[in-house]
């Protein structure tokens, strides 16, 4: 089983033939809402990927908010956890233009009320095989969940984004700390990060987008696996596919295979990157499974 502590967001994404400067209206094109977030987005991933998968998060009192709640039972995730609190969920505001240029705005609404973990989030924290954490809710909320799943036993998987330099007080309850390139520069601030964040904590995964992924340990493990060669049409939401899917194989094979499971993640990644779309482009498991197995 995977915990998911942290945040949901409705994106409001309308494209443009071009991106307004300050102070200037422009006529847009389509206008589309879609359920995001990176918590929401690697609940979904997880149990898309085939794992019992429970969100712990916060949607807000507005009418985003049934929408958000409505996008994760559809996908079955378990939201006993998921609070509603007064006032306006999170929500995205994006422009993307022709060139794929974008801008965007983040509310984070609702995600910053998420304060105090309840004794049901606890026990479900403590029952779980891993806890999977990003950083779009308030930092206190990220350490109590992983100190809770410090103390069962429970395996911390954090994916250190958006990009942040972090607290002792955080990284000292990690397991396993999957970064892309760009936070594996933010967390480590040095050249070589890889070395840097293995004295931070005791593993690491490193996305490296097209090529793949690479695993390292104190234990003096260290692999890179390539990713699937596929034609890629909108990479938005690969590295939460990857991070779900690699959440659940740890969950589901534990620390030994590794390997197996880092390839299997690539494929989800992969399989993500290959469609339209972001939450809506997170891939089931046989989609995962014959990607991986092609
Ligand atoms: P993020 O989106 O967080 O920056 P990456 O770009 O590293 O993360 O992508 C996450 C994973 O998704 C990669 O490790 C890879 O497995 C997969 N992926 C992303 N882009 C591609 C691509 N163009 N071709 C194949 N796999 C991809």
């Amino acid at each position: 089983r995977v915990v998911v502590v942290g945040s949901t967001n409705l994106d409001l994404v309308v494209t443009t033939p071009q991106l307004p400067r300050p102070g200037e209206t422009v006529l847009g094109e389509d206008f589309r809402t879609v359920p995001g977030g990176k918590g929401a987005n690697q609940a979904v991933a997880a149990a898309r990927a085939g794992a019992d998968c429970a969100f712990v998060g916060a949607v807000g009192s507005d009418d985003f908010g049934v929408r958000l709640r409505d996008s994760l039972v559809a996908a079955s995730v378990d939201v006993r956890g998921l609070r509603t609190v007064p006032g306006p969920s999170g929500v995205a505001l994006i422009a993307v233009d022709q060139a794929a240029e974008n801008f965007i705005v983040v509310a984070p609404g609702a995600n910053g009320a998420l304060a105090d973990l309840t004794d049901d989030d606890r026990a479900a924290i403590g029952a779980a095989d891993v806890l999977l954490l990003q950083l779009e809710v308030p930092l206190p909320t990220v350490v109590a969940a992983a100190g809770a799943a410090r103390a069962a036993g429970t395996t911390v998987v954090l994916n250190a984004a958006p990009a942040a330099s972090l607290p002792a007080e955080l990284l000292d309850l990690v397991d396993l700390l999957v970064v892309n390139e760009h936070e594996a520069a933010v967390v480590s601030r040095a050249a070589e990060p890889l070395d840097a964040l293995l004295e931070l904590v005791p593993r690491v995964v490193m996305t490296l987008g097209a090529r793949g992924a690479l695993y390292a340990d104190r234990f003096g493990r260290r692999l890179e696996v390539p990713a699937p060669r596929i034609e890629a049409v909108d990479t938005t939401a690969a590295g939460d596919a990857f991070t779900g899917a690699l959440a659940v194989g740890w969950a589901e094979q534990g620390e030994a295979a590794i390997a197996h499971t880092l390839r299997w993640a690539c494929a989800a990644g992969a399989a993500c990157a290959e469609r339209a779309g972001a939450s809506s482009a997170l891939p089931d498991r046989a989609t995962i499974d014959a990607l991986h197995d092609a």
